[in-house]
């Protein structure tokens, strides 16, 4: 009898270890250093930053009142992205994203501040860190394997990169956790001061704008009835005794702003959809157009540079790269059009230095890899060359036109 119980509490421990590592509670320091590197990954999936330094700086100060009554003491960042689509998200350990198209559907500011104390919400219940938790255990399994069979486990770190940022940014919560995302925005906005009845208003124009287009925040946060029901009598529960701020001059005025620039955005997305569909011609029109309508417009620039660029037109390519670049310096798609325009002017150490920053920003692009190869092989760096050459075929799995190129020169070097 005692020697079955001992061998029980042997078997106990050994579980207990086991199942420990498989658990791992995401340390905050990891999580917020997993948020930060999928920022500029979801700046370009959103179509690039809102580049009005009024509107950014007007974001990030509703969203610093809103963190002074936050539980966790985080790097909070908030960006407009200009993106047409009706979102907004977040990422673990801080930042906090709001679309071009969400802004401009709404019509006060406590309705922003109900967005941003929603988002924030997740990130005080660790949301995204819980996810990522469930991940790390599968990534043990999947390690054991690709150890094995790879013998370049940085190709398999970058692949593994583009997986989880993937789903990061189409993070879909269960309806649990939106309660609790609701209940804790709810409190955050109030603690600021601001009438939660925000929140429910915006629910309003959700249901009001999926009529015709539904938003997109809609397919990763669920809207029934009944969670509308549930936060109004949440709210009504609330004895809202203070002074509440329901509009702001400066939202407002924010609200004008972003809306002189929308006829440019429109440009910009007809030019964007036919880029897509191969239409390059038409496609650049609708770009040219859209810098005309805001000179700032700098994604349309990337976009008409890459296109000059196919055309052969470098000098021309090369000035509208410049002026993007010029325009955010700190941004993925900037530094690879210069990377790649630099290249074809054989300005072949500029290109290393711009596609080097494109690299760092977002590591697991295979484009940016073929060309620092390119790059390094002109110099004359053969070795180099090599590992980008092996690096950029590994990420782009059979989807690029330059990858029978690419091992004609892994062969030849
Ligand atoms: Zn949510």
């Amino acid at each position: 009898m005692v020697r079955f119980f001992i061998l029980i509490s042997v078997f106990l421990i050994s579980c207990a270890s086991s199942t420990s590592s498989s658990f791992t509670l995401l340390p905050e320091r990891k999580e917020i250093e997993i948020g930060q590197s999928y920022i500029p990954v979801a700046i370009e999936e959103f179509d690039g930053l809102y580049t009005q330094e009024e509107v950014q700086n007007y974001l990030s100060q509703l969203g610093t009142t809103l963190t002074k009554h936050t539980y966790r003491k985080l790097p909070y960042r908030f960006y407009l992205v200009n993106s047409e689509q009706v979102n907004a998200f977040a990422l673990p350990g801080g930042p906090v994203f709001i679309t071009r198209g969400l802004l401009l559907e709404l019509e006060n500011e406590s309705q922003l501040a109900s967005v941003l104390g929603h988002e924030l919400g997740h990130i005080n219940a660790r949301h995204h860190a819980r996810f990522l938790e469930k991940m790390v255990a599968l990534n043990i399994l999947l390690g054991i394997g690709s150890a094995l069979i790879s013998d370049k486990p940085y190709g398999q770190v970058l692949i593994q990169f583009g997986q989880i940022g993937a789903q990061l940014l189409a993070l879909k919560f269960s309806r649990d956790q939106e309660r609790e995302a609701d209940k804790l925005g709810i409190e955050f906005t109030l603690k600021a001061g601001y009438d939660p009845n925000g929140l429910i208003e915006v629910f309003h124009i959700f249901k009001r704008l999926e009529k015709n287009r539904p938003p997109e925040w809609l397919s990763t946060h669920p809207l029934p009835e009944t969670r509308i029901r549930e936060n109004t009598e949440i709210i009504n529960s609330l004895s809202l005794f203070k002074e509440l701020i329901k509009d702001s001059e400066d939202f407002q005025r924010v609200k004008r702003l972003v809306l002189s620039t929308k006829p440019s955005f429109d440009e910009f997305s007809k030019g964007k959809k036919l880029y897509k569909e191969g239409r390059k011609d038409l496609a650049y029109r609708h770009f040219l157009r859209s810098v005309e309508l805001w000179e700032k417009n700098y994604q349309a620039m990337v976009y008409i540079s890459l296109i000059l660029l196919e055309d052969g037109r470098l000098n021309e390519s090369f000035e509208y790269a410049r002026k993007a670049y010029a325009i955010v310096p700190n941004v993925f798609s900037t530094n690879y059009a210069m990377g790649l325009v630099q290249f074809r002017r054989r300005d072949y150490k500029d290109s290393i230095k711009h596609l080097e920053e494109a690299r760092r920003l977002i590591p697991d692009n295979p484009d940016v890899y073929y060309y620092l190869g390119r790059n390094w092989e002109a110099l004359g760096y053969r070795q180099r060359a090599l590992e980008y050459y092996k690096t950029a075929i590994e990420l782009s799995g059979g989807t690029r036109p330059w990858e029978g190129d690419a091992r004609e020169r892994l062969k030849r070097l």
